[in-house]
């Protein structure tokens, strides 16, 4: 089964691997495929599910609240987050202004078939609406009783104390940050992990097989698997790309023999690596059908000892992205679907 953590400084728990449906839910997947991955990350003991309104413009949701249905609600903490486009994608139809959050939190509601989610996030910074802004209005919805607890997503040291210091100020309960995090990916490691340790945030990592390149079933100078993300050329191939490349994929099939040493998969390790950094609180996978998410949890729990981290490091270290300036830049500087 799979261990609980808490998320930031208080007192919800999640399961530390958290199962979200980016690029798979109403898009690279059908709905059964869908629904019988999300049961069977049910059956694991998997409780925590994370999802977007923009992820297939809203319909991912949609799915997922397909999947939980009859689950106890209870039992289950459901994520989402707002801030990408939506619907047509009009003047208000993104960022965080209190227009679209109130109508962004009753949309998700309505789709996820459910009167409250666990955590509402606000998937990049907003740079065009007030700080202050967004914040009460945040503060409203968990004062509404239709989200528990407040989170961001790939937001930079800086920011995040900002929101921290609104949200002290208006007994906000802001608890996490959403940033892409794996053996390839560790811009967070020197600004935004101390910062949110200060702040009593907790880290939710995203990506943490860098899509499934960690598994190490892309190989250096083939073809891409069949039916693998790299495969769907209308959503998740465009986003995978970046890892592709030959010294990428060359470093990652040195992991083979450690995972192999620690009688681990290798997406495993990769789960595993994660989870073991600091302040990260859940490993927020994703699978295209069950058998992997079936697999897949057996890293919680797992600790690898220090001479395996240290191998980990000799193995990906030079390739892996360490830049902690690239935060700053996922969030657009304009309001996203406008020209
Ligand atoms: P992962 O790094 O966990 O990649 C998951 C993919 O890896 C699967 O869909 C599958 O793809 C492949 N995979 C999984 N298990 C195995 C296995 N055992 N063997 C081989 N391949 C495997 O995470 P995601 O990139 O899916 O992201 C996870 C979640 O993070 C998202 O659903 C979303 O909730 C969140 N996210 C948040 C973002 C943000 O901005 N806040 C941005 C992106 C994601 P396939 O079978 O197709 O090869």
């Amino acid at each position: 089964m799979v261990n609980y953590r808490y998320l930031g400084n208080s007192g919800l728990k999640v399961s530390e691997i958290t199962y979200g449906n980016w690029v798979t839910h109403a898009s690279q997947v059908d709905d059964s495929a869908a629904i019988a991955t999300v049961h069977a990350a049910l059956d694991a003991g998997i409780t925590t599910f994370d999802t977007a309104d923009a992820y297939a413009n809203t319909e991912a949701e949609i799915v997922l609240g397909k999947a939980l249905a009859g689950h106890r609600r209870e039992s289950l903490e459901i994520f989402t987050k707002l801030y990408w486009p939506i619907g047509p994608k009009g003047p208000n139809d993104a960022g965080l202004s209190r227009k679209h959050i109130f109508e962004g939190i009753n949309g998700s509601l309505k789709r996820l078939g459910t009167d409250y989610v666990d955590l509402y996030q606000a998937h990049r910074f907003d740079h065009e609406t007030p700080l202050e802004e967004t914040f009460q209005a945040f503060a409203d919805i968990v004062r509404q009783g239709k989200a528990l607890y407040i989170g961001v997503s790939e937001w930079t040291a800086e920011q995040l104390r900002e929101g921290a210091a609104l949200a002290k100020e208006l007994h906000v309960p802001f608890i996490s940050n959403q940033p892409q995090y794996s053996m390839l990916w560790r811009v967070i490691e020197e600004k935004v992990v101390p910062a949110s340790e200060e702040l009593g945030i907790s880290q939710i990592v995203w990506s943490p097989m860098a899509q499934g390149v960690l598994s190490g079933k892309y190989l250096p100078g083939q073809p891409v698997p069949a039916g693998s993300r790299a495969t769907d050329e209308k959503s998740g191939a465009n986003f995978i790309k970046s890892f592709l490349g030959d010294d990428v994929l060359t470093a990652v099939q040195k992991l083979k023999p450690i995972a192999d040493e620690v009688s681990l998969t290798m997406p495993q390790l990769a789960i595993a690596w994660v989870l073991q950094n600091p302040n990260v609180a859940a490993a927020l996978v994703g699978a295209s059908r069950p058998e992997q998410i079936a697999s897949n949890v057996a890293a919680s729990g797992v600790v690898l000892e220090p001479a395996v981290m240290a191998a980990i490091d000799d193995a990906v270290g030079s390739v892996a992205v360490t830049d902690a300036s690239k935060t700053y830049e996922v969030s657009p500087k304009g309001r996203p679907g406008l020209s």
